[in-house]
Formats: C-alpha cells, structure tokens, sequence
C-alpha cells in the first residue's frame, strides 16, 4: 500500500500541561526542519493531540521514516491510509482492502482498536471493533482474533476524516530540541563526545560546541573530524553553533611550566574554564562532555573531582556510568563511530605525561597552576577572541 499520510505519535510531551502547545510547536516545527532538505513539498499539521506529516506524490518511504526517526519527541510513526467521514457499510469494505493489500501472508491474528473522536459517528467504538473484526474473519477465514497479544493491531480513528493503521515504527523518543535551553558540549574527536552531545539533545536540549584545537601539534584533518562530528550530531540535534578554540598557546604554556604528571588535569581545567566562558556568551544553562569514570587517568573520580572544581554550571556527563562498549553501541547507532576512530591526533594525545596523576590533589593543581599566573588570563582571553565560529548543519 502507498501511504499518503504518517501519525506522528509523542508520549512525553503530551504530559506537559498548559505548555503541552508550546510543546507540539516546537516538535512540528522541528519535523518541518528534517523534512526540508529532502522535498519542501511535505506538510506537517496538529490535530487534537496527534501530528500529522502530509506526503505528495512521488515521496520516498524509506528516506521519509529515515528522517522522522531522528527526530526527539517522535515516540512512533504509523504509516496511515485517510478517508473521508462515511458509513460504515463502505467504511468496512475499505478495512477489508487495507488489509489486503498490507498483509499478503494473512495467517496472523489481530484485534481492531477504534478511537472515536468525531461523536457524531453513528457507531459507537466497542461495535465499530466488534463489527470490524466480523468482517475480516468473513473476508479471511485464515485471520484469526487475539485480544491479549495480537499480532497486528488495526486502529481505525473517527475523527472529521477517518484514519487507518496497523503499523507503528519506533522514533528515537526523547523531547523535541529546543523546550529545554542549550547546553556548550565539550567536542573532541573521540567517541564519547559525539554520543554525550546526542544524549543530552534528547531531552530537548539545544546544543553548542567546542572544539580545542592545537596546530601545528594537531592535523587539519583532526579539525574537519571533529566538524564532521558535529555534523551528524547535527542530524538529530538541529544546527550546532562549533567553537573552535586554538588552545596551542595555553597547552605549551601548562606543559613548559607546570609538573608534567599534572599537564592532562590541568590542561582539562582550562578547558573547563573556557568552554564556560563562551557558554556564558552565548547564554547556554550547562555544559556537557564524554566523561566516563574510570575510562583514563584524567577521568579517575578524583580527576573529575579536580576538574569539576573550576566550574559553577552543571556539568552534565551522561556517558559517566556507561562501559566503552555501551558508549560505542551508541556510536554506531548515531553513526559517528566510524568518523570518531579515524586516526588523527587530538590535543590531549599530542601533549600526555607519562605517568600522569591519578588522585590529584586539589590544592597541588592549584599551587602548579600559580605557575602559569602572569600569562594565563591574557592567553585565555586571547583563545577566546581568535576563536573560529562557525554553524554545523
Ligand atoms: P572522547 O572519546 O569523547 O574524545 P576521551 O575518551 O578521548 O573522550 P578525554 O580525552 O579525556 O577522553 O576527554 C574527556 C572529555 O573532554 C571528552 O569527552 C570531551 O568532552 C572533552 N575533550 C577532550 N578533548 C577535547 C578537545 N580537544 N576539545 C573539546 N573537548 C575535549
Ligand atoms: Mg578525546
């Protein structure tokens, strides 16, 4: 069957109250945004608590599902045939057909699921599924009915228009981009930065990045990595506004002055510092990175303690708790994994001690970071100013 229309379905948003407008808004809004690069002749509309996508003529399926499914919000995508208000005489022949021509192999069972917003129907919802199920058993003796666990269930919904389907495809769940500020995502070219960043945009945030780069002792393809990244992200997240921040001048700096054991911490802390500055001037509520306890000497509990100290906004983490190979099931959901294990070097692989500290004491970075006192602030406002910033879509 050629479906001309898909139910957009939302579970969370639809517990929001008075905001739950502002809500579905937002989440149209944001589907119309997928949809545009791939035909501009796609219309999304809101009707009492469902959204609906409109397709014209010679849409691709594939490529239409491809696109929703990376849409926060979205719960489920239900392919659905729409026929105008009729009787029930030829509305049963027109089921009977639909489920024809969906399901070729008709050796399942199914339960009929009526919704009857329109309570002028002449029917009422219980008869509507009695009588359904009535005539497909008449039309296919091999269907056979379940009420407990159907294999398929058919919803025919009342509504001014009448709306048939049996098939929900999974969205990526989540809240729409956008009903919950902007966060400043610390990207490198890992592949835990790029799931972080995705995590956090699912819960509706807004997403900012920077990325701390440090020629000549890393690549230009170390750089176009990370804004590949940030592209894919982008996918999901909506455009990302990428900070490129050139840190060579601070990190030479940290690695002639200070203790070498304690170059990574503190070269972290900068970073920090920085990343919360441009999150401040560009009005965003938190900041996000790729940390994971354990996962190396800079992210040992006591490492993240001392690296958490330089910041007053929240640092959210998600992948903080999550095992390498969770974070790279992720990865390659998003399809950012294979981009991230491209072999350039980043700046903390360039620079890295030996034997760096793995309980570092608070007080010790601090005292070491006196060494950098009459040059820091300067160098910091002039990584800031020199920045690049450009828009990743
Ligand atoms: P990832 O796989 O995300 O790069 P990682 O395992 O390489 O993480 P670290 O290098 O210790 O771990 O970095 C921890 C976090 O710090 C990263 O997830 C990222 O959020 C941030 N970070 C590290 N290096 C950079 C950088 N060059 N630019 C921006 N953020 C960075
Ligand atoms: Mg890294």
């Amino acid at each position: 069957m050629e479906f001309k229309s898909f139910l957009i379905k939302y579970a969370e948003i639809g517990t929001k109250g008075k905001n739950r407008y502002v809500f579905e808004d937002i989440l149209c809004s944001n589907i119309r945004h997928v949809l545009r690069p791939i035909d501009g002749r796609f219309s999304v509309r809101k009707e009492y608590g469902r959204i609906f996508v409109d397709c014209h003529e010679e849409y691709d399926y594939d490529e239409l599902v491809e696109a929703l499914q990376r849409v926060f919000g979205i719960v489920g995508i239900c392919p659905v045939l729409v026929v105008p208000d009729q009787p029930w005489d030829s509305l049963s022949k027109v089921i009977v057909d639909f489920v024809d021509e969906c399901y070729e192999d008709k050796n399942f069972t199914f339960k009929s699921h009526c919704r009857r917003i329109n309570k002028n129907y002449p029917m009422h919802s219980n008869d509507v599924n009695m009588e359904c199920g009535a005539v497909l058993l008449t039309a296919f003796p091999e269907l056979r009915v379940d009420v407990h666990h159907p294999d398929v269930m058919i919803h025919i919904e009342l509504r001014e228009q009448i709306y048939i389907y049996s098939v929900t495809i999974p969205g990526p769940g989540g809240l729409p981009v956008g009903t919950n500020g902007t966060a400043m995502l610390l990207l490198s070219g890992g592949i835990d930065s790029p799931v972080a960043g995705y995590m956090i945009s699912k819960r509706g945030v807004h997403l900012e990045a920077v990325y701390f780069d440090a020629p000549p002792h890393t690549s230009l393809q170390a750089k176009q990595k990370v804004i590949d990244l940030a592209k894919q992200v982008a996918k999901y997240s909506g455009a990302i506004t990428l900070h490129i921040v050139h840190f060579t001048e601070i990190q030479e700096e940290i690695y002639h002055r200070c203790p070498e054991d304690e170059i990574t911490i503190i070269m972290r802390r900068y970073m920090m510092r920085i990343a919360q500055k441009l999150a401040a001037m560009d009005h965003c509520q938190a900041l996000i990175t790729g940390e994971s306890i354990g996962q190396v000497a800079s992210q040992t509990i006591y490492s993240l303690q001392v690296t958490n100290a330089v910041c007053t906004y929240p640092v959210f983490r998600p992948c903080i708790g999550m095992d390498k190979q969770e974070i790279v099931s992720v990865a390659e959901k998003i399809k950012t994994y294979e981009t991230s294990i491209l072999p350039y070097e980043d700046c903390c692989t360039v620079f890295v001690a030996k034997h760096p500290v793995t309980k570092p004491k608070l007080e010790d970075i601090e005292q070491s970071e006196t060494l950098l006192a009459d040059v820091i602030d300067a160098m910091v406002d002039r990584a800031i100013e020199t920045r690049e910033v450009m828009k990743v879509r």
